[in-house]
C-alpha cells in the first residue's frame, strides 16, 4: 500500500481544515528554516487513503477475536457517546473543584462500586494501565513495610503462569521476584509456596483465575500462607470478565488489586490506549494511595491526599474519559449484568473448548473459567505444524489468531479467550474454522506452512521486525527542499 507521501502531487490540497483562529505566520518569518515534507493530496485520494488503511487493520468490529488474556470483547457504543460529552471533555484539571461536582462524583461512584465488585475499601485511578498498576500496587505494598521499619523484606514471589509484567513491575519497585512452579494441575504448588516465605517475603503477586483459565482452589489457603510469613497479596485483575459480580478478590484474601478498566470495562483494549489500571486496597493501605482522592464533605465532594502519598504515579486523575465509560458500562448492566456477563464468558469458554477438544489437545482439560489453553506441541511433532502456523492459517478464515506461545508453562500455546459478547453462531463458526484448520494440517501440512495466502502481509520476519523496526518514511534523496 502506498504511503500518504506517496499519493497526489504538487500543488493538490483540500479544504478539510477548519479556519484558522489564530494569526498567520509565514514561513520566512518563523524560525523555520526548511520547508515542510507535508503531503499534497487532493480529497478524495485522502478518503481512499485512510479508507484503505481501515482495511488493513483488523479489530472487534470486523469479526471474532479469541486473543486469550486480552479480553478483546464489544466496546458498547453507548460508552463512548457519553465519554464524549462536552460536560466532561472541556473541564480543566486545575478548574475549581465546586465546578466539577459532577466529574469527582463519577470518580467517587465509579471507585466505590468497584471497590464493592472488588471487596477493596478504596481505590485509587492515577495508574494508565496495568503494568502501570501493577507498579502502584508494589510501591503502595513497599511504603507498607517501610512504614513499620520492616526493611527486610525484599521479595516478591510470582507463580510460573503470572503475566509477564508481573516480574517487570516487581524488579521496577526494587524487589527481587521469586519464581513459584504451577503444579501438575496448572495451579501454585502449595509446597513449594510454604518454602519460599518466610521473614523477606515482601508480597505475592498472583492472577486469579490464572493465565492458563483455572480457578485457583486453594486461593484461601496461598493468600494465608502469605498472610502467616507477614507479607501482602496482591491480585493481578487486568481480566476480571471470568469473576465480577461472583467472586471478590478481597474475600479471596487479597490485600491490593489493580484493574484493567481496558480490559473488562468498556474501554477499547489495544491501538495504544488510553487506558486506566485503577489500585485498590484494603484499608491499612489506604493512607498510602497516589494522587488525590475525592472525599465527601458537608459542601460537597472535595479531592484530597492521602495522610502518607506514596506521590503522583500520573498528573491529576488518570484517564478520566476511560472511567466515565467504565462507570457507564457499570450503570448499563447493573448489579445483575455483572455477574450476568461474567457467567456468559465462562459459558462460552467452555462451550468452544467443548467443542475443539475432540481436535486439539487441551493443557488442562478440567472445565475452564473465561479462557483455556490449547497446545499444538504433538502436532508440531508429528506434522511439523506449530501454534504460529495455526495462527497464519487462521487469518485466511477470516478470525484473529488466539493469543500464542503464552502461557509460558504450556508449549506450543494458543489461548482463547471468545468473551461473553460473541454469539453462538459467531462461536459455531470459529469452531469450524479451527477444525478446518486442524484437518488441512493433518492432510496437507504444506498448504498450513505457506499460510496466509489472502493478507496482505504474509510471513514477516518477526525477529527482524522487533529488533530492527522501520519506524521512520525515508524521503528520495532530492526531495529535501532547503
Ligand atoms: C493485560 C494484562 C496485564 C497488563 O496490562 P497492560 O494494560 O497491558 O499494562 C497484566 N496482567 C494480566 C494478567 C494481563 O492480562
Amino acid at each position: 500500500m502506498k504511503l500518504i507521501f506517496e499519493r497526489g502531487g504538487e500543488g493538490q490540497s483540500c479544504t478539510i481544515l477548519p479556519k484558522c483562529d489564530v494569526p498567520e505566520l509565514s514561513l520566512e518569518t518563523s524560525a523555520r528554516k526548511k520547508e515542510l515534507h507535508l503531503p499534497q493530496v487532493c480529497e478524495n485520494e485522502i478518503s481512499r487513503h485512510y479508507t484503505e488503511l481501515a482495511k488493513q487493520v483488523y479489530g472487534i468490529n470486523h469479526g471474532f477475536y479469541p486473543l486469550g488474556s486480552c479480553t478483546m470483547k464489544y466496546n458498547p457504543k453507548i460508552d463512548e457517546e457519553i465519554a464524549a460529552w462536552p460536560e466532561f471533555t472541556e473541564i480543566h484539571p486545575l478548574q475549581p473543584q465546586e465546578t466539577v461536582q459532577g466529574c469527582l462524583e463519577v470518580l467517587n461512584t465509579a471507585r466505590k462500586y468497584l471497590c464493592e465488585i472488588t471487596g477493596m475499601d478504596d481505590m485509587t485511578f492515577q495508574p494508565a494501565a496495568g503494568a502501570h498498576g501493577e507498579f502502584t500496587g508494589l510501591l503502595l505494598i513497599k511504603a507498607y513495610h517501610q512504614s513499620r521499619r520492616d526493611t527486610g523484606r525484599t521479595k516478591i514471589l510470582i507463580p510460573d503462569s503470572a503475566h509477564g509484567t508481573n516480574p517487570a513491575s516487581a524488579v521496577m519497585a526494587g524487589f527481587q521476584v521469586v519464581n513459584i512452579p504451577s503444579g501438575q494441575d496448572g495451579c501454585v504448588d502449595l509446597e513449594k509456596l510454604k518454602e519460599a516465605a518466610g521473614k523477606d517475603t515482601a508480597g505475592l503477586m498472583l492472577t486469579n483465575p490464572n493465565t492458563v483459565g483455572l480457578f485457583d482452589k486453594n486461593i484461601q489457603e496461598i493468600t494465608s500462607i502469605i498472610h502467616e510469613a507477614g507479607g501482602i497479596t496482591y491480585y493481578d485483575g487486568a481480566n476480571l470478565n471470568a469473576v465480577m459480580g461472583i467472586a471478590r478478590p478481597g474475600d479471596m484474601g487479597f490485600d491490593v488489586v489493580h484493574l484493567n478498566l481496558h480490559k473488562t470495562f468498556a474501554a477499547p483494549h489495544g491501538g495504544g490506549g488510553p487506558g486506566s489500571g485503577p489500585v485498590g486496597c484494603k484499608s491499612f493501605l489506604k493512607e498510602f494511595l497516589p494522587g488525590l482522592q475525592p472525599r465527601e464533605e458537608e459542601k460537597g465532594l472535595t479531592l484530597q491526599a492521602p495522610s502518607r502519598s506514596i506521590g503522583a504515579v500520573k498528573a491529576f486523575y488518570g484517564n478520566f474519559l476511560v472511567v466515565v465509560k467504565a462507570l457507564t458500562y457499570l450503570l448499563m448492566l447493573g448489579k445483575e449484568g455483572i455477574p450476568q456477563a461474567a457467567e456468559n464468558a465462562v459459558l462460552n469458554a467452555n462451550y468452544m473448548m467443548h467443542k475443539l477438544k475432540a481436535f486439539y489437545p487441551m493443557a488442562y482439560p478440567e472445565p475452564c473459567m473465561h479462557e483455556f489453553v490449547m497446545s499444538a506441541e504433538k502436532l508440531k511433532r508429528e506434522k511439523g505444524v506449530s501454534a504460529v502456523d495455526i495462527a497464519k492459517a487462521l487469518q485466511d478464515c477470516g478470525i484473529h489468531p488466539p493469543t500464542m506461545y503464552f502461557p509460558l508453562i504450556v508449549h506450543e500455546a494458543l489461548m482463547i479467550e471468545p468473551t461473553e459478547t460473541e454469539s453462538r453462531e459467531t462461536l459455531d463458526q470459529a469452531i469450524e474454522a479451527f477444525c478446518r484448520v486442524w484437518e488441512k494440517a493433518q492432510e496437507e501440512p504444506e498448504k498450513i506452512l505457506s499460510s496466509p495466502h489472502y493478507s496482505g502481509i504474509k510471513r514477516p520476519d518477526e525477529v527482524q521486525a522487533a529488533r530492527k523496526p522501520v519506524l521512520r518514511y525515508r524521503f528520495l534523496a532530492g526531495a529535501e527542499k532547503e
